[in-house]
């Protein structure tokens, strides 16, 4: 692929090839805007799970021009409004709660994370990317003070006048935007255990919930299930959650030495889910034999900002949050979108990122992700029968009400404006570009 001509006088490195890394470092690049992109693993990599992309990370996705590439990778047809039943798993009748209502334009895709991935890979100039640099701190230019020199494991350095952070849940690049050694990780007090199932196993097993064409939910005390088809129905993507409501979010240590993702038997489901309903038998019985178990963790406290100096934050990094609305990457393509217009914009330079465009970007991305965090947590809590309405069928009903409106049902245009208007107001923008 050739290289845009670079518009700008300023150079970005990207610290991080997941979802976030990748969609921001390719809109950048193709807005003419020189970047570079830093990934610690030898190679792009995603785990064997499902990936819901709910119907605003499709319209992000779009604008950025990467919506085609991935739909090139799956049936199109996947692409549709979607409704969410809910069920109760205890029970043995399986009737429906509710269909979460949905309009037509609120199109939202079940993918495999692999494919989605492959699909950015695939329109990613892969002379900008670099493999096994793992970032271990970032200083200032010795030479040139507004620059930064970021430092990988490997004892290389890469010289940059922003670096974005998009490098997960542990972000190495969050220490440079918190004062302090406050890491502002949290355990969740939630376990989460995940599964590929051809649907025809299921079926045949007497799973009886129609799952083959939208999502489900099964819910219970402390735990449910969250099931979404993939691979145009042909496999079932299966995350069983279990939660402790007794220990609040931030209590206790976090250690990231630990494995945060291990295969466990699946003795230990069974044990989880004893006396649940049938469908939730057959389910566990499709299970792989060695599941994988995720203790999840996220971003809490929230940081008061995603950007300090010339480094900002974005994804996972900034505000990694609890998956309950199938939202934490939707919320980082956002971010990926934002930064993107907002570093390509004609009036960005070298002398008004630091104190302008990067404190823009945080003041209007990090409410945003805050919203969706905290909607995160409080849907979680309601599908675990924990909500503010008795624990029934009518209170979850009451509770859900309009719950991803705010999160599908956001105007990104708006935001772009808003910040441009913003950066006009207080000088940094004069309407002259460079
Ligand atoms: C059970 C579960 C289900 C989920 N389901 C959904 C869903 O359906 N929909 C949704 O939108 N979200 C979902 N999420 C959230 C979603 O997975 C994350 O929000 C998303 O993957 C974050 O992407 P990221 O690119 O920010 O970070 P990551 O995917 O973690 O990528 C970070 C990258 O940075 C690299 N890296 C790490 N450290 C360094 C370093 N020091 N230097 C250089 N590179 C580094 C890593 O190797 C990795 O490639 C779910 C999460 C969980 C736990």
């Amino acid at each position: 692929m050739v290289h845009p001509s670079p518009k700008k006088d300023f150079q970005v490195a990207v610290v991080g090839g997941g979802v976030c890394g990748l969609a921001c470092a390719i809109a950048l690049h193709r807005a003419g805007v020189p970047v570079r992109l830093f990934e610690a693993a030898a190679k792009f990599g995603e785990i064997g799970a499902g990936l819901g992309v709910g119907p605003n990370a499709v319209r992000a996705l779009d604008k950025m021009g990467l919506l085609d590439a991935i739909l090139k990778k799956v049936n199109p047809a996947e692409l549709k409004a979607r409704s969410f039943s809910f069920y109760e798993g205890l029970s043995d009748n399986h009737e429906a709660f509710f269909t979460y209502p949905t309009l037509p334009e609120d199109k939202a895709i079940g993918i495999h994370r692999a494919v989605f991935l492959d699909a950015l890979v695939d329109v990613l100039d892969s002379s900008i990317a670099y493999f096994n640099k793992r970032c271990t701190s970032i200083t200032e230019s010795p030479t040139k003070p507004q620059r930064l020199v970021i430092h990988f494991q490997d004892g290389t350095t890469h010289e940059a006048d922003v670096v974005l952070g998009a490098d997960g849940v542990k972000s190495s690049v969050r220490n440079f935007i918190v004062d302090g050694p406050d890491r502002r990780l949290a355990f969740s007090h939630t376990v989460a255990y995940r599964g590929l199932i051809p649907w025809s196993q299921l079926e045949a097993a007497g799973f009886k919930i129609d799952v083959s064409d939208h999502p489900v939910c099964i819910t219970g005390p402390s735990k449910h299930f969250i099931l979404f088809p993939i691979k145009d129905g042909a496999v079932i993507n299966v995350v069983a959650f279990s939660a402790r409501y007794d220990i609040p979010i931030g209590v206790g240590e976090v250690n990231e030495k630990a494995q945060w993702v291990e295969a466990v038997s699946k003795n230990v489901l069974f044990k989880e889910y004893e006396g649940w309903g049938p469908d939730v038998e057959a389910l566990l019985k499709c299970m792989p034999d060695k599941p994988g178990k995720w203790s999840i963790h996220v971003v809490h406290p929230p940081l008061e900002s995603y950007a300090k100096g010339r480094i900002a934050l974005l994804g996972d990094a900034a505000h990694a949050m609890l998956p309950h609305m199938g939202a934490g990457a939707g919320q980082g393509i956002e971010d990926a979108y934002f930064l993107s217009r907002l570093l390509s914009h004609p009036e960005t330079n070298t002398d008004n990122t630091e104190q302008a465009v990067l404190q823009v970007y945080s003041r209007i991305r990090q409410p945003r992700a805050q919203m969706v965090w905290e909607g995160s947590r409080y849907a979680g809590r309601v599908y675990d029968m924990h909500g503010p309405s008795e624990p029934t069928a009518e209170g979850i009903r009451k509770d859900l009400t309009d719950m991803y409106h705010p999160v599908w049902h956001h105007d990104m245009e708006a935001d772009v404006e808003r910040a441009v208007a913003s950066l006009r107001d207080s000088g940094a923008f004069t309407g002259s570009s460079q």
